[in-house]
């Protein structure tokens, strides 16, 4: 509620620190996802320190605020001079993978040959961005099986998606879930041929695969002859605080059609580069700071440590013969665990309980459930501590699997959702035992191996329909946590 009158700096600082104690630590590597931790205090100082001294400017208006023109420009190039492009190479500083996806979508869309390019191949492995991307901009997505045991997108099977609805294919470099390449140069050369826009999802990879040992991947970036659009989320291997990423096209006209504008009212011109039009200049001064403050040299040894951990890793889960790591092995620091004879949703609940964070991914088109790590600069001192953690954790749960989710499936295959209000689906999501926020329950910890396993035997729909469902209940009143 909105206090009648301000309350002190030290009192609302002191409430932010008792609603952080839930979360878990943003630092040390424990949270094997969603966090980046460079583990150099002083990088991270200048980065808040940018960020607070261009927080209040606008991103909306260049000409109001040119700094943020220049900052733009420096990043912008400084990324693109990394990833197959010069200082002159087309980008857009964005608030994050999904934006930048979102806008290499609509520059597709609005420079296509025909309205009838409304489908956007996606190897299954693909980000979800894709889908929210084709989603939010009236395209489809169509998806194309990867190769079972590798992981990577088959070329054929892009190939055999290729008509003439085609708008643009995808590549990841790599992969999310394995951490894979696909194979980029096939794939955006069949892009060339059909004369169709390929974008390389370098979000998670395009800051760290260019710092390990040359010839280590094959090419994937803009160098790549067919490749239109490339993404690179610099608020990941980056090491930038939240809310960057950087969108590359391989011509000026596609930077253009991402853009937007509008003089259809009385007020203000608007001319957007990115979905936010009023913005924060936070996030571009923290990453700039960020990639000035770490250098190359900087990013190499980050990237040399994170490669480092990830091997450490795989040799230790040999020895294991429970877990097996999926795709063969990754091409960069980002690995899913299998489980053989152990319930991974078990396991990650013991894990969280010994402060570790893996994060589950479901079953989904024959690749089995698993455990994801992104690992980060820090991983490599935290690697040992990992193994005999997930050792411990795996005699734990052998055997072990999560109560009830027969009865549970069948209860929520029975549901009707249409009847169920938030008020009524957070009392159910209770009187199931499942937390809310701000317990353990939201945090990979206690109670959630049973909704993954519930999750993982329901379909796709069912589960985004849950899943919205469950967001909607949390952020109710009905719902554990805030008051
Ligand atoms: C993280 C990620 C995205 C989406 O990025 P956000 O910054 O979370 O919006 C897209 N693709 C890949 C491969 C990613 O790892």
């Amino acid at each position: 509620m909105l206090p009648e009158h301000g309350r002190s700096g030290e009192d609302l600082l002191g409430e932010l620190g008792r609603l952080r104690e839930g979360d878990l630590p943003v630092r040390g590597g424990r949270v094997a996802a969603y966090v980046y931790d460079p583990g150099r205090p002083h990088v991270r100082e200048v980065a808040h320190r940018a960020y607070l001294e261009m927080l209040e400017v606008n991103g909306l208006d260049p000409t109001v605020f040119p700094s943020t023109v220049e900052l733009e420009r420096q990043v912008v190039s400084a990324v693109a001079e990394v990833l197959g492009g010069d200082a002159a190479t087309p980008g857009i500083f964005t608030s994050g993978g999904t934006e930048s996806i979102v806008l290499a979508l609509k520059a597709a869309r609005d420079t296509r040959d025909s309205a009838a390019q409304d489908e956007v191949v996606v190897p299954v492995t693909a980000h979800p961005a894709f889908h929210k991307a084709a989603h939010y901009l009236g395209l489809r997505t169509v998806g194309v099986p990867v190769d079972p045991n590798t992981l990577r997108a088959r070329t054929e099977a892009v190939a055999a998606a290729l008509g003439p609805r085609t708008l643009l294919v995808v590549a990841s470099a790599p992969s999310y879930p394995h951490g894979v390449l696909d194979p980029v140069a096939g794939i955006a050369a069949l892009a060339a041929e059909h004369g169709v826009a390929c974008h390389v999802d370098a979000c998670v990879g395009g800051w760290v695969l260019p710092w390990l040992e040359p010839g280590r991947v094959a090419p994937f970036d803009l160098s790549v002859p067919g490749v239109t659009s490339l993404s690179c989320d610099l608020h990941k291997y980056g090491y930038a605080p939240k809310g960057a990423s950087v969108v590359l096209f391989a011509r000026q006209e596609l930077r253009r059609a991402a853009y937007f504008a509008s003089a259809d009212w009385p007020g203000y011109t608007v001319v957007n580069s990115t979905v936010q039009s009023s913005k924060g200049a936070g996030p571009l001064a923290g990453a700039w700071a960020t990639l000035q403050a770490l250098g190359a040299s900087g990013y190499r040894e980050l990237a040399r440590e994170a490669m480092t951990a990830t091997r450490r890793l795989i040799a230790g889960i040999a020895d294991l013969p429970e877990l097996r790591v999926l795709g063969g092995g990754p091409d960069a620091p980002l690995v899913a665990l299998a489980g053989e004879g152990v319930d991974v949703f078990a396991l990650s609940e013991a894990m969280a309980a010994r402060g570790w964070f893996l994060q589950p991914q479901l079953s989904y088109a024959g690749i089995p459930a698993n455990l994801h790590l992104t690992l980060t600069g820090v991983s490599a001192h935290g690697v040992e501590d990992l193994l005999e953690a997930l050792s411990a954790s795996v005699e734990e749960v052998r055997g072990v699997r999560p109560d009830g989710v027969t009865e549970l499936v069948e209860l929520v295959r029975g549901l009707d959702l249409a009847e169920l209000d938030d008020a009524g689906f957070a009392g159910l999501l209770s009187s199931l035992g499942v937390g809310g926020a701000g317990g353990e329950g939201g945090s990979g910890g206690s109670g959630m191996a049973a909704v993954n396993a519930v999750l993982d035997a329901l379909d796709p729909p069912t589960r985004e329909a849950l899943l919205v469902r469950f967001l909607a209940a949390l952020n109710s009143p009905h719902t554990g946590a805030g008051g």
